[in-house]
């Protein structure tokens, strides 16, 4: 190798950027730098995903759909184009979507469709029609099915790899039930999947709320969302779920038997969890100064092994690491060996800027004393242990290290939710990253105009009520001054 190009390579591979002054330079600059897309491809909001972030979307994908399998939804798959008069069923749902609508209109050389075509911006509407012809009578129900996909929403705010995508993938489930209650008992264990999901397997905390009348999802009763925390200090949508009542139902004409024989509208819910949004948040909440810092459970790989030798110890070293590569490997660990021409010193880089959660060094040191030394990512701690304990050593500090970034994001939710009484402390608590907790009068229609006033004067949104904990309102609306029914949040978000 090369001294003077090593040397440039190894400045090229440091990573080293305030995450928490600057977040837009280093989100930028760390999806470039440990290749997770390439921004060259040239369609505003189409980005191609590379697969240091694809492996780690594809397990997370392997995790969502185990439990909801595992909670008896059934997978399946509609096409991506949806019929114009079908997009066009349900009034609300058509004045929420059209503005983001992609239309295929011709074929070849402008040869017109007989009816254009959507490229699904979200799959009710292409699903409901057959919903209508499979619901039959109640020994139907309750139908619970999944898709996995890709959807495109035209979105006028600007774009960002993963976190606001003009194509971005996903899992929509779509349900159907005989009764309300049960459609209702349903957006709960939505709201417990995604609990155990996105926070207990992907280490981000999230604060769920029933949204608003003004922004639950267009043709439904009610929305509930989870809500993280972005490093700037705005929150993020992640999965909403919602239930439909029997809007959809009545639009579709999805009907079945009940027991007396009477034909009668079912209810429906739907689930949405944007994996490529996840990821973006995961990254952003999860990474520090020096880069990534991935999951174990979600890491592309989770241990990279770095031989260290001369040209004299070569074969010895590289003979003893294939030994731990193959022992890891039986194990069900997901390891890479970097056999690569670049340094030890480079490669220790690359790897921590990549957030591969262990690395294990081995040299003829510790070959001597059948050992390798152990280097973990998140606290970039170094321990040094025998070659026969290794793998349970590695499994147990993947669970350390999944635990630890758990709580560290954990964290910031700690005195996060300050309370208001004026414009001017709502806007006072943002500035400062906060997210404000006030009384309102109301988060039906009625209250829209109060909440576009907080909106023009602070930039915060509402986010909605709380549905984990009660909350009793005891003063006025801070903006009408009429009796609060509720407690609402308000934050700055993506
Ligand atoms: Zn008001």
């Amino acid at each position: 190798m090369n001294g003077s190009e090593s040397d440039n390579n190894e400045k090229q591979i440091i990573f080293n950027i305030s995450k928490e002054e600057n977040f837009p330079d280093w989100y930028t600059e760390i999806c470039r730098v440990a290749e997770l897309v390439d921004i060259r491809y040239g369609v505003k909001g189409f980005t191609p995903f590379l697969p240091w972030s694809f492996m780690s979307m594809d397990i997370m994908f392997d995790i969502y759909e185990r439990t909801l399998k595992g909670k008896k939804h059934l997978p399946m798959l509609f096409p991506t184009v949806i019929p114009e008069g079908n997009l066009t069923k349900e009034a609300d749902h058509v004045e929420g979507f059209t503005p983001q609508v992609f239309w295929i209109k011709d074929i070849g050389e402008g040869k017109e469709l007989e009816e254009p075509l959507a490229l699904r911006p979200t799959s009710e509407t292409a699903i409901y029609p057959l919903y209508s012809l499979w619901v039959r009578s109640w020994r139907d129900l309750p139908m619970k099915r999944y898709q996995k996909c890709s959807v495109f929403r035209s979105e006028v705010k600007s774009t960002r790899p993963f976190l606001r995508g003009r194509e971005f993938l996903w899992i929509e489930s779509h349900n159907v039930f005989a009764t309300h209650e049960e459609g209702k008992a349903q957006v709960m264990e939505d709201l417990e999947t995604t609990q155990e999901v996105v926070t207990g397997e992907y280490g981000i905390p999230v604060m769920i709320f029933r949204r608003t009348q003004w922004d639950k999802f267009p043709g439904g009763v009610d929305t509930y969302a989870a809500d993280t925390l972005m490093p700037d200090g705005k929150v993020i949508q992640l999965p909403s779920t919602h239930d439909l009542g029997d809007n959809f139902a009545r639009a579709f004409d999805i009907t079945y038997l009940d027991e007396s024989n009477e034909d009668v509208y079912a209810f429906q819910t739907c689930y949405g969890p944007a994996v490529s949004r996840i990821y973006g948040a995961m990254i952003s909440i999860h990474g520090d100064d020096k880069g990534l810092r991935l999951p174990f459970k979600i890491a592309p790989y989770q241990v990279v092994i770095i031989p260290i030798f001369t040209e004299k110890t070569e074969k010895k070293v590289m003979d003893y690491c294939h030994g731990i590569e193959s022992r890891l490997t039986k194990t069900a660990i997901r390891v890479h060996l970097d056999d690569c021409d670049q340094t030890p010193g480079w490669k220790y880089n690359y790897w921590e800027m990549k957030g591969v959660p262990v690395r294990v060094e081995a040299g003829p040191r510790d070959i001597k004393g059948e050992k390798a030394v152990v280097f973990r990512r998140d606290t970039m701690k170094r321990e040094s242990v025998s070659v026969d304990e290794l793998s349970d050593r590695v499994k147990e500090l993947g669970k350390a290290i999944d635990d630890n970034l758990r709580k560290i994001a954990e964290s910031k939710f700690e005195d996060l939710v300050v309370d208001a009484e004026t414009i001017g402390q709502v806007d006072e608590a943002l500035n400062r990253g906060k997210i404000a907790r006030i009384e309102f009068c109301t988060t039906q229609m009625a209250g829209f105009a109060c909440a576009e006033h907080i909106k023009d004067q602070t930039g915060g949104e509402i986010r909605g009520t709380r549905i984990d904990i009660e909350e009793e309102p005891t003063s006025v609306c801070l903006v009408c001054g009429k009796p609060a029914e509720e407690i609402v949040y308000i934050a700055r978000s993506y």
